[in-house]
């Protein structure tokens, strides 16, 4: 990506991306994956600027500058996962420092916050997500930064993100959000204030249900430093391989996007009118839908009848996926955290897929109807 790319559309830079980047040697129009660990130095004080693949591997920087473009971050960072990717964005936290939390997030981003409070001595505290006032008030000394979701996780509430970086401008404190479920086509934190965004690449990014990747982008170059700094040091870099299929997955992003929000926005229809659903969660974009089965319709029997859509962990691929969060995302949740944010056992997470939408349609209808028999 040389050359005057700024004013080119997302589509194109997506499209394109990797293209143009071997023209001194062979012209490849899909970019080359490299595996070479270990780069020739043609003398003292001298590199190409590979050294060691922990610190920069070529197929890996061409993912990373489109994602830095993506987000529109100085840069980027491609991880092993989206855990590997929000463990390096916490390697820039230090012991008894606070960090704020939205309180609807993924459950393994709980799971780590634990670890993180009981074995490193960080403080967690919650807020809601809506009350600025209220967040505001949270922010004592000790308070480095907040994290958040939006929309949330499984529950669908939306978070507005200018106005909250308001907040924590104000008060000189970090914002960071994981943009896993909307993605940089509907939502760019980055635009809208927040200074660092993750990413669990493993879900929409890479799309296809077949890579575990993560990703982080900075706003500032102090931050991408620091980030850059501390991943040469940790080491959870993605491989030349996952990287390469990443970066072909992103080509198609814009696409994917439009047509899991166009199913989904189909989906909720028919799910509201559905006698045996008793309430949709939507939060008016993308691909992700929750509901709750009605009572006298049974879970397990409703999963064991749909044909189409697969009961299955993880989101944001080609094919439509259902979880139950209460027995599998969130598992680690009390009963009684589980029951105050509504992660009943009722609730299903529909991951709309790419199928075409009539055959999604009648796929739940026909599970739908089977589990209230
Ligand atoms: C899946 C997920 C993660 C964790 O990412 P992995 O790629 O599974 O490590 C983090 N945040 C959100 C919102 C997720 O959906």
């Amino acid at each position: 990506m040389t050359k005057s790319t700024n004013n080119l559309h997302i589509e194109t830079l997506l499209a394109q991306a990797g293209n143009r980047t071997d023209d001194d040697k062979t012209g490849a129009i899909s970019a080359p994956i490299y595996l070479s660990t270990a780069y020739r130095h043609a003398g003292l004080g001298q590199s190409t600027g590979f050294d060691y693949p922990r610190e920069a591997q070529p197929t890996r920087c061409i993912l990373e500058q489109t994602l830095a473009q993506l987000e529109d971050g100085v840069a980027a960072f491609a991880l092993s996962s989206g855990m590997s990717a929000i463990q390096l964005v916490f390697t820039l936290f230090h012991s008894g420092d606070r960090i704020i939390i939205s309180d609807d997030l993924y459950g393994g981003s709980y799971r780590f916050f634990d670890l993180l409070h009981d074995h490193y001595h960080l403080e967690f505290s919650v807020w809601d997500g809506q009350d600025q006032a209220a967040l505001a008030a949270a922010i004592d000394q000790q308070t480095v930064a907040l994290w958040l979701e939006t929309p949330s996780n499984p529950t669908m509430k939306v978070i507005d993100i200018a106005a909250t970086a308001k907040t924590t401008q104000a008060h000189g404190i970090k914002l960071i959000v994981d943009n896993t479920f909307y993605t940089p086509l509907i939502q760019k934190p980055l635009d809208l204030g927040a200074d660092i965004v993750v990413h669990s690449a493993t879900k929409y990014l890479a799309g296809h249900n077949d890579i575990l990747a993560g990703a982080v982008v900075a706003k500032s170059q102090a931050d991408a430093d620091a980030l850059a700094f501390n991943l040469v040091t940790t080491g959870a870099v993605l491989d030349p391989f996952d990287a390469w299929l990443l970066l072909r997955s992103l080509k198609t992003l814009p696409l994917r996007i439009r047509q899991h929000e166009a199913n989904a926005q189909t989906l909720v229809k028919v799910l509201q009118q559905d006698p045996h659903v008793s309430k949709v969660l939507y939060p008016g974009r993308g691909g992700m839908i929750s509901f709750y089965l009605a009572s006298g319709v049974d879970v397990n029997k409703f999963l064991q009848a749909l044909n189409v859509i697969s009961f299955a962990e993880s989101l944001g691929g080609v094919e439509s996926l259902v979880t139950v969060p209460a027995v599998q995302t969130h598992a680690d949740l009390s009963e009684a955290e589980r029951q105050e944010k509504g992660i009943t056992a009722n609730l299903i997470r529909l991951s709309t897929g790419l199928e075409n939408t009539a055959d999604l349609t009648a796929d739940l209808a026909q599970a739908l109807t089977a589990a209230a028999k």
